[in-house]
């Protein structure tokens, strides 16, 4: 299977990173390309832990932005967890619709991009009751106004199909330093809206080894991995996700995705030209091109010149579906056998209860409350 990603972290970064920075997606890149190189001599020094809400399924940001380095990481070595996160459904909407058909199909997902679940551990945080109990002494590491400040949940508010914003939508983030922290996990493969998140991570683990380690770390300081795509737009030019009906899925068939691509928002200049900070769209769609075809977005654009928006449609949907068609095969063969996606959750679930009981346990005792 092609699934080799190009290095265009130059092109990925200032794709991502617009005028201000807010997320300080720069120094995370550079950050990035230093533990490469760490990942490259030392793969075992690392554990990974990543995941994604069960709200539909998976989408080519997705893809670029966290779930191809998974599977890269995997390979090389690296100890990899994947939280399915259920009980982070909830953040924005008030029923979780269809949930066990969205845990399967992300199951379904991750088997065809190559996880392997005799290495790898996927699991539902919902059925992992100790990792959840350290939700508790995280909530009282952090202020009620670090949590307001959280740029990617304000953006999620604002996109929110909820009219009253509920207490989870403000603490998720320490939930998920819960998922990143049962398994100690120190790396993180994520898109650009994880930042604040892993900061966030990084300051509960500071204080809880400050306050109650005497000494030594119980948790490590987990580092943000960013993709050369940290930042995929979606079919509207606001960020591809899951929610907001804008995303390609790997699942989408090639007519459906040549419908989406040709109804992706472009502009009105006839030249193709990659640039990302005055034409966001268009260089989003010659970055994925790029992407499945392993060249710069600058090649692509290069072969397309005065050819305007429909050539370039025409060639990210061929790029797309030619780099998809060996996922979307897997993706059918193993959506034969439902019994196999529960095995393997229910597999992954039992690993992680096991680790999540004894990081709980440590905890405990660090902060004296074994009784
Ligand atoms: P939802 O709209 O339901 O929140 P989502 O599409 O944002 O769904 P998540 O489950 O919230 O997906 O995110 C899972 C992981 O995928 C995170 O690491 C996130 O950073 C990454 N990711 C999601 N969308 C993109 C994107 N457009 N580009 C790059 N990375 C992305
Ligand atoms: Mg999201």
């Amino acid at each position: 299977m092609n699934t080799a990603v190009p290095q265009t972290e130059d092109a990925g970064a200032a794709a991502c990173a617009g005028p201000t920075d807010a997320l300080g997606t720069s120094a995370a890149q550079a950050r990035s390309a230093a533990l490469e190189e760490l990942i490259r001599t030392d793969p075992g020094r690392f554990r990974v832990l990543t995941g994604d809400r069960p709200t539909g399924r998976l989408h080519l940001g997705h893809f670029f932005g966290t779930l191809h380095n998974r599977v890269r990481l995997q390979d090389l070595g690296v100890e990899l967890f994947v939280v399915i996160a259920d009980y982070q459904v909830l953040t924005d909407r008030d029923v979780a619709d269809n949930l066990l058909q969205h845990v399967e199909e992300l199951v379904l997902d991750y088997l065809a991009i190559g996880v392997d679940p005799a290495r790898s551990t996927i699991f539902t945080h919902g059925a992992v009751p100790a990792l959840n109990q350290l939700m508790l002494p995280f909530l009282s590491l952090v202020s009620v106004s670090e949590l307001n400040r959280n740029p990617t949940v304000k953006d999620e508010i604002a996109h929110s199909r909820q009219s009253a914003v509920s207490g989870l939508m403000f603490t998720y983030p320490v939930h998920q330093a819960a998922d990143i922290l049962f398994c100690k996990a120190n790396l993180v493969p994520v898109g650009q809206d994880q930042l604040p998140h892993l900061e966030l991570t990084r300051t509960i683990a500071r204080r809880f080894n400050d306050r109650y380690g005497a000494g030594s770390a119980v948790f490590p300081q987990p580092d943000a991995l960013l993709s050369s795509a940290p930042l995929l737009l979606g079919t509207d030019g606001t960020k591809m996700s899951k929610s907001r009906n804008n995303a390609i899925t790997l699942a989408a068939t090639v007519d459906e995705t040549a419908r989406l691509v040709k109804g992706a928002k472009t502009d009105s200049e006839r030249h193709i030209s990659y640039d990302p900070a005055t034409r966001p769209e268009v260089s989003s769609l010659l970055l994925l091109a790029a992407l499945c075809q392993g060249r710069s977005p600058e090649q692509v654009a290069a072969d397309i010149g005065s050819a305007g928006a429909a050539a370039l449609k025409k060639v990210v949907t061929e790029s797309v579906n030619e780099y998809l068609a060996p996922i979307r095969a897997r993706r059918a063969e193993y959506g034969q056998d439902r019994a196999h996606l529960r095995a393997v959750l229910s597999e992954g679930n039992e690993r992680a209860r096991a680790v999540a009981d004894a990081t709980l346990a440590e905890v405990r005792a660090a902060m004296n409350t074994c009784y």
